[in-house]
């Protein structure tokens, strides 16, 4: 039976188990894998095609999540093989599983460029310069030394969530096509919540593989991060939403967190509103002025545990950052090593 939020409609009120898959259209799986995080659980798309299978996103590299790959490919999948693994992106929810799948069906792999170098250097312990330069960044923004180093290692710990990342790949790009379960989908490439996010279109069956760019019911994570401090990913993530104007709003959207839906001109618009508001609280609490680790608390006074902290500190530089481009808010600070933001008198 069908559930509604708001405006938005959810085709299914239930979730598939681990293990389990529902068919969302002719010949495309919906699979759902358990995630050791705060958020639980990840989509996967299973595609079939006459010879085996493409898969959309692997879940990361658990125990749990193999034994749910395990049932899937000895179940619905009837014992066909994997013959491509396609990616979304690179967080490691998405494809750290995805060396293992492609060692083990000597499947391709394909996605996005940037994504693709992008895991390959998160993913990876020992990358040169990079502990360095998360650690003076959590201290430019507001931590000291020990809760620096702290964070640090403790991101390490994704690191171990990935399988080794593919060493090649078939490249997408914007604009491409890309034939998957008897069907041409566009890709739509955007930038916002990763660097080159990878989307599937097909306008003939109303059908958007849609990723972490446009979820249903939590805002998609737009940050900013050590390795490029100064950008503004919400500027890429606001100016991203006309990429989707010719799907139509009857489209079934296969997100990658949460159930699918139909209403994607609504979601658009709700996305828009939570960031100006978002950016409204900025500028209102950059009054008086704060660093951003300061101001991260004060914007998620609830948050717990190092994970989530640097997640919001990230969120909240995604703001930040926005409304310095934009002359709203300014780095203040006199001294070299932190910064302290307050918003501009107008
Ligand atoms: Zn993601």
């Amino acid at each position: 039976m069908p559930a509604r939020r708001g405006k938005l409609e959810f085709p299914w009120a239930d979730t598939p188990s681990p293990g389990e898959a529902r068919e969302v259209a002719p010949g495309i799986l919906w699979a759902r894998l358990p995630l050791p995080f705060r958020l639980n659980h990840v989509n996967v798309w299973l595609l079939r095609e006459n010879d085996g299978w493409t898969v959309v996103d692997t879940g990361c590299a658990t125990t749990e999540i193999v034994a749910a790959w395990q049932a899937l490919l000895s179940g619905p999948m009837g014992g066909r093989p994997v013959r491509r693994v396609v990616a979304t992106h690179g967080h490691v929810d998405h494809i750290g599983l995805s060396g293992w799948m492609v060692s083990r069906f000597d499947a391709e792999y394909v996605g996005t460029f940037a994504e693709w170098i992008w895991a390959r250097v998160s993913h990876m312990h020992d990358v040169p310069g990079s502990n360095a330069a998360h650690h003076s960044y959590l201290v430019r923004n507001g931590f000291d030394d020990a809760a620096a180093a702290d964070l640090v290692k403790s991101r390490r710990r994704f690191i171990d969530l990935s399988s080794p990342v593919p060493g090649s790949i078939t490249e997408i790009r914007d604009g491409d096509s890309i034939r998957m379960a008897g069907r041409d989908w566009r890709v739509i490439v955007t930038r916002g919540h990763a660097f080159e996010h990878a989307s599937f279109h097909n306008p003939e069956s109303g059908l958007l593989i849609a990723g972490d760019h446009l979820l249903p019911t939590i805002s998609p994570v737009i940050a900013v991060y050590e390795m490029t401090p100064k950008s503004d990913p919400l500027e890429d993530f606001l100016a991203s939403f006309p990429q989707f104007d010719d799907v139509a709003d009857d489209t079934l959207v296969l997100p990658s967190h949460g159930s699918p839906y139909h209403g994607i001109r609504t979601r658009i618009e709700e996305l828009r509103e939570h960031h100006r508001r978002r950016l409204d609280a900025t500028a209102e609490y950059l009054r008086q002025p704060r660093s951003a680790v300061e101001l991260a608390k004060a914007m998620f006074p609830h948050i717990e545990g190092p994970d989530n902290i640097g997640f919001a500190l990230g969120e909240t530089l995604a703001h930040i950052n926005h409304l310095v481009r934009k002359d709203i808010v300014a780095d203040v600070s006199d001294i070299a090593g932190a910064a302290i933001f307050r918003t501009l008198a107008t």
